[in-house]
């Protein structure tokens, strides 16, 4: 007995018709989509109505996809926040008199300290971003997704969760457990999808091997992340499929878009999809300009959300994009590489552009270093300067530490063209985290 037709399960596609919609269709569908999106927002969302009448644009003025980009302000996480304490708790960045249309609510931590309040109908949770992913690499209702977070804050896995649901498989629920429960319960229930972040997912192999278990001979055949630089980075990806001799899929989102993920193309491991069917992606160079294909930038998105759309909102991660289409047959934007950096993580020596991201990646390739590792930003009278500090693998005696630190400092003079000062540190030196590891710290003192 199965959920779908077997024309369906053997599809790689979990929706044929929205993934390989030729550009210039997904194109217009998108301008109507839009227009739709900023007359709704701009009559009904109090915070729309004041920005827009601030910048001198009404809906009608948005004839085609170059006006979207050229004339409609963009929003920053800061400005949310501040039209939510005009009248807490959501205040102006709602649709007005929506209270049947609240179903979730989440909230992150805002740049100020005060947090944002997210709230949304549960057809916005409901946008099956992952499913579209999961199918995309050949995971079907019969798989169990096993869930391996403590159902806390973290919207990505909400959505997970539910996207799971919806796909028609079994859920396990981790809860509460501690990694050696689950490790047991692994073995007891044998999952095929485990969902956690990569940091954790290669805790749990850390602790299994622990115990004696072997990860790679147990039932889990995908490891499914979010919430951090994950498995689209090789260094990431060769890891993890190693440690749980599975396959490692990786998906990028920002919590305050609900759902507007982009996820790992099944035939490209170097490439990230937007899921074009909820959202609408730019990219955008410092002066506001859309850059060229292939170029990269800051990445700007839309969502198609109910209670709560955010429209040309600032994600602060730099991308590389690409419109032409995918050898995997879908017609959805790709991002070369995933998240490159952030713009507001940067930092320039001696006139070189700097990302923590580019110091991992050089990191991960050098064998006898581990993944746990920190990345500090400093500023001092010479101008900004990196310090990076990295455990050793376990099997790597003291002795060979100062070869590691010679080699390491060379492949970053030589990949990022500066130096840096680091420290090899012994195994389990730096703190482990269940979820989101914290692994870039900025001391500058914030610019003015
Ligand atoms: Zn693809």
């Amino acid at each position: 007995m199965q959920l779908y037709s077997d024309k369906a399960y053997s599809s790689p596609y979990w929706n044929e018709y929205l993934e390989t919609m030729p550009r210039q269709q997904l194109d217009q569908l998108h301008l109507r989509r839009l227009q739709k999106l900023i007359k709704y927002a701009y009559e009904n969302i109090p915070m729309y109505g004041d920005l827009y009448d601030k910048a001198g644009v009404k809906p009608e003025d948005i004839k085609t996809l170059d006006d979207f980009a050229e004339k409609i302000p963009l929003i920053d996480k800061p400005d949310l926040v501040k039209y939510q304490s005009y009248d807490p708790p959501f205040g102006g960045t709602i649709v007005k008199d929506s209270e049947d249309y609240l179903t979730f609510y989440f909230q992150t931590s805002g740049t100020t300290g005060t947090p944002l309040k997210e709230i949304g109908y549960y057809r916005d949770m409901l946008s099956t971003g992952w499913v579209f992913k999961w199918w995309a690499h050949g995971i079907r209702p019969k798989d169990v997704f096993y869930f391996a977070f403590p159902f806390g804050t973290f919207m990505a896995f909400w959505c997970a969760y539910y996207d799971a649901v919806a796909l028609g498989s079994q859920v396990i629920t981790a809860g509460g457990l501690n990694t050696e429960q689950r490790v047991k319960q692994i073995q007891e229930l044998k999952p095929t999808v485990l969902v956690a972040t990569p940091t954790y997912a290669m805790r749990i192999a850390e602790v299994a091997r622990e115990m004696g278990v072997d990860p790679a001979q147990t039932s889990i055949k995908y490891i499914t992340s979010a919430g951090e630089q994950g498995y689209v980075v090789q260094t990431i990806r060769d890891a993890a499929e190693k440690a749980w001799g599975a396959k490692a899929i990786d998906l990028y989102g920002l919590s305050d878009l609900w759902g507007s993920t982009s996820w790992h193309c099944p035939s490209n491991a170097d490439r990230m999809h937007l899921t074009e069917s909820i959202a609408y992606g730019l990219v955008l160079d410092d002066n506001g300009n859309v850059m060229p294909d292939g170029g990269k930038g800051e990445f700007i998105l839309t969502n198609y959300a109910t209670v709560m759309p955010l429209i040309k909102y600032r994600t602060h991660d730099v991308v590389e994009w690409h419109k032409e289409a995918c050898d995997c047959g879908r017609t959805w934007l790709w991002l070369r590489d995933g998240v490159l950096g952030r713009t507001d993580q940067m930092v320039t020596i001696k006139g070189t552009n700097v990302y923590p991201t580019a110091i991992q990646g050089i990191i991960g390739n050098i064998d006898g270093l581990s993944e746990h590792l920190e990345i500090h930003f400093d500023s001092g009278e010479g101008g900004d300067s990196v310090s990076v500090k990295v455990e050793a693998e376990p099997d790597i005696a003291t002795d060979k530490y100062d070869a590691l630190k010679e080699k390491l400092s060379e492949d970053l003079r030589y990949r990022i063209g500066v130096g840096m000062k680091m420290e090899i540190l012994p195994p389990k030196s730096l703190p482990r985290y269940e979820l989101k590891a914290k692994r870039v710290f900025d001391h500058r003192e914030k610019k003015k």
